[in-house]
This record gives C-alpha cells, structure tokens and sequence, in this order.
C-alpha cells in the first residue's frame, strides 16, 4: 500500500465512519461478552506475503465492529465518556497524516507552539489564574504520577534521583479515600509504597477531613516520616466527590507540601463559571490534572496538566543528553522534559478544532444539559417503586439501587444485556450500587429518559 492506495482507502474509511456514527443508535451499546469472539476470527500467525486491502478492509468491517463497546453512543452512560467531537476526529486524521514526534521543540516547532497556546486558552477557560502553564500528557494517571514523582524529589530535594529511596526516611503522601487508583498506582511506581499512601477519612459529604488532614502529617513527621505531598480530589469516579479545595491546600500550604487537584473528570465542567464554587481555592494548587478525553470532546489521548511552576517537574523528569540537545536556543521549551515518555503525540491540534469549531459557549451549553437532564433522570428513577437514589447528582453523575445488592446487580445484568443503555456499578457504604453519568458528546434529553424508561421495564 502506498500513499496513492492511502488517498483512496483514506475516503472509503471516511465513508465507513460516517455510516458508523449515522447508525450509532440502532447498536447496542455494549459489545456482547464472549470470551475469544474476536481473537477466534483472527489468523493465528501473521501474513508473510502482502495483503489485499480490500480483503482487510472486509475483514475490518466484518469483525471488529461486532466486539465494540460503543463510546460514542449517544446513551453510554457508564464510567466516565471517552468524547470524541467530530472536530478532533478530523484534526486527529491530520495529525496522523503528519505522523510527527514532538519531543522537542525543534522537531516540530509547531507541536510544541500550539501546545503551549491550547494549554493558555484551557487556563482561561476554566478560570485559572495566568500563572499556569503546563502541559498535555496521554493520560490522568501519567500526569499524576508526573506530580508525585516530582513531590518526591522536592522532599528528597532531588537526592532520591541520584541515589533511589534506601538511604532516606519512609515517604508519605496523602489523600482521601474518593482519590482515583490512579493515585495508588503513582505512589507504588513512584516508590513510595501503597502503606505510605494516608488515605484520610472524609466527612458526610465525602469531602476530606482538613483536620485529620493536618494531624496525619502532624503525627507522620513526629513519627519519623517524610510527608512529600498531598493529592486532592475534584470530582472522584464513584459519586463525584469533592474535598473542600480551599481548606486542604491551606493546611498542605501551613505544612509546606505541595498540592496536585486530581479534575480529570469534572475539570471540563469547571468552563461554566457557575460550576466553579466546586474546586473554589483551586488557584493555590501547585498541579492540576483534567482530561478534555473525558468530558470536553477532545478525544483519548489528551489529559492536561497545570502547573503553578513548572521548574520543579522539569527538574525532576528532565534529562539531556547530547541528541536531545538545541543548540543555541535555550529560550524555548522541550516539552519530554516535563513529562514521563520521551516521544509525544501531536494533541493539541485537536483541542485547537473542538475549542473553535464549537466555541467555549457550544461546550458550556453541553455540559450543562448533561447535568440538568441528569437530574431529570433521578428525579424519574426516584419516583419509580423499590428505586432508592443512594447519592445525589454530582454536576452530572448519580447513584441508584434495588432493595439488595442481589437485585441490584440482577437488574445491571439485565440493563446492560438488553442494550439500550449502558450502566456500571460501584460499591458505596458497603452496598453495590448503580451508577449513572450522562457526558455523552451527542446524547440527547431523549437518550438520557431512556435511562428511566429502559430500568423501569427491566425492574
Ligand atoms: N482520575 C479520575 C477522577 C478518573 O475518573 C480517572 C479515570 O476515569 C483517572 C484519574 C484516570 O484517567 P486516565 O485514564 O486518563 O489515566
């Protein structure tokens, strides 16, 4: 296949995702679970001699669509939306074209240049100070990890770089029991241990404990431990929790640790100022993360991290060697040195398309749909007999369940079977609950009533 044969194939696969979106609502939209379905339909072995591509293509059309998960489904409700705004489709199919690697400044000047605009233009979308810069990661748990890392090396004052964590005293890092595992999973690569990531308890509204903040670190330090950081939560996967942002960082502040606000989710809604009480004090944040992957519609891969200074995190991730030198321009920026990978994607094209071509008045009015027709949807559930609502809308997420967990789950089994809308679970104080969030780039007030309507026929 050449670049002549891509010219053609480019516009049979344009034909291909139109007729897939046009017919999105007629799909289920979860794939059925059949172990093996698609791996069984796949040659063992790979081809020695080149293909036909109008055989693969079949083959593409015939099997894969079959063993989706269909995220652009205007009635995916479950996790969290993976949006992907017909505008970043499109500035996603330039970027391949292009195929650049901005690691550097100098290998592509316009990779970087474009990143450094599209993460001003965020910051002043959410109403950030202009403080900020930053930068775009793959993903949240990347940009977390980033953060800790970098906490580290500021408590270890850049020694456990050189030498690894032995020589020094135990790390610990704090945050609440509604932080992502992602954040599990940074303080174990990070080398500071699962056992030293202080889960501190929240209160009734699932906001963390500011005192039990301030005492953990109080008795940390008294014990012989090193606090590194601590993380805060706006917007937690499960119910949408909260920790009161401002209160958090002035005890971290008073305590001389740094703050990275986890926002990957509801980071996107913080563009409607009305919103913005939410993560109120988040300006005091040394890092933020949020994913326009999620709710924006700037889609999979793209989560942007702020940072109040960036000089820390370069510090901490950066390294020089002669190849990835510039020679004579130390005015610009290679953004490797501010994240984990060396090699980068070019994301910020398609925030530039989503951000034009729907205005940030397009996006507000989205996201503020969601949430009101999510609350239209609770207020229907509720009203349904033997529906308890278990949490109350967060922006746009809610909980619901039967009267045990065994009709609970029999119900999801049966939502998610039937296919008309796709639902996940949580366990909440101990009980296995439902959980509904409405995000979806297209969905429509329609779509969303069929979450009432589809588990009242079930129930
Ligand atoms: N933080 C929160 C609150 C999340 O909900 C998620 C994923 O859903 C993450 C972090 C991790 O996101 P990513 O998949 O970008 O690593």
């Amino acid at each position: 296949m050449d670049h002549d044969d891509l010219h053609h194939w480019s516009k049979r696969a344009a034909d291909w995702a139109h007729d897939y979106h046009a017919t999105l609502r007629d799909r289920p939209v979860r794939a059925p679970l059949t172990p093996g379905a698609t791996a069984s339909q796949i040659a063992p072995a790979p081809p020695e001699d080149a293909e036909n591509m109008e055989e693969i293509f079949a083959d593409f059309a015939r099997i894969i669509p079959g063993g989706l998960t269909h995220w652009q489904h205007p009635r995916f409700f479950a996790y969290f939306p993976a949006n992907a705004s017909p505008a970043s489709m499109l500035a996603e199919q330039l970027a391949n074209a292009i195929a650049a690697q901005g690691m550097l400044w100098q290998t592509s000047p316009a990779v970087t240049e474009l990143e450094q605009v599209m993460i001003r233009w965020l910051a002043q979308a959410l109403g950030l100070p202009e403080h900020f810069t930053g930068t775009i990661h793959d993903s949240a748990t990347t940009a977390t990890l980033s953060a800790v890392l970098t906490m580290r090396e500021q408590a270890l004052d850049w020694a456990g770089l050189q030498q690894g964590l032995s020589a020094h005293p135990r790390l610990r890092l704090y945050a609440s029991a509604e932080t992502h595992s992602s954040v599990d999973k940074a303080a174990r690569i990070a080398g500071i241990g699962q056992e030293n990531l202080v889960k501190i308890p929240t209160n009734a509204t699932l906001s963390m404990k500011p005192g039990a903040l301030a005492g953990a670190i109080a008795a940390d330090r008294a014990a012989g431990f090193l606090p590194v950081g601590v993380i805060l939560c706006a917007g937690g996967t499960s119910v949408g929790a909260f920790d009161r942002i401002a209160d958090c960082i002035a005890v971290a502040k008073t305590a001389g640790l740094p703050v990275h606000v986890d926002a990957a989710w509801a980071g996107s809604a913080m563009i409607c100022p009305e919103f913005r009480d939410l993560w109120l004090g988040v300006d005091g944040a040394d890092s933020i993360v949020f994913n326009p992957h999620k709710w924006l519609g700037a889609q999979f891969d793209c989560a942007v991290q702020f940072l109040a200074d960036p000089g820390p995190q370069i510090r901490t991730l950066g390294l020089r060697p002669t190849y990835l030198e510039t020679a004579g321009r130390e005015e610009i920026t290679n953004f490797n040195e501010w994240t984990v990978p060396l090699g980068r994607r070019f994301r910020a094209l398609k925030l530039w398309f989503t951000l034009r071509a729907y205005g940030l008045s397009g996006l507000r009015t989205r996201i503020r749909n969601h949430v009101e027709w999510a609350r239209q949807a609770r207020d229907a559930l509720a009203q349904l007999p033997g529906v308890t609502i278990i949490t109350e809308p967060s922006l746009s997420l809610f909980t619901f369940a039967l009267g045990s967990d065994a009709e609970t789950e029999s119900l999801l089994t049966r939502i998610n079977d039937d296919g008309r809308i796709y639902l996940t679970q949580i366990r909440h104080a101990g009980r296995y609950v439902i959980r509904v969030q409405v995000g979806q780039f297209d969905c429509t007030e329609a779509d969303v009533m069929t979450i009432p309507q589809v588990v009242a026929e079930l129930m």
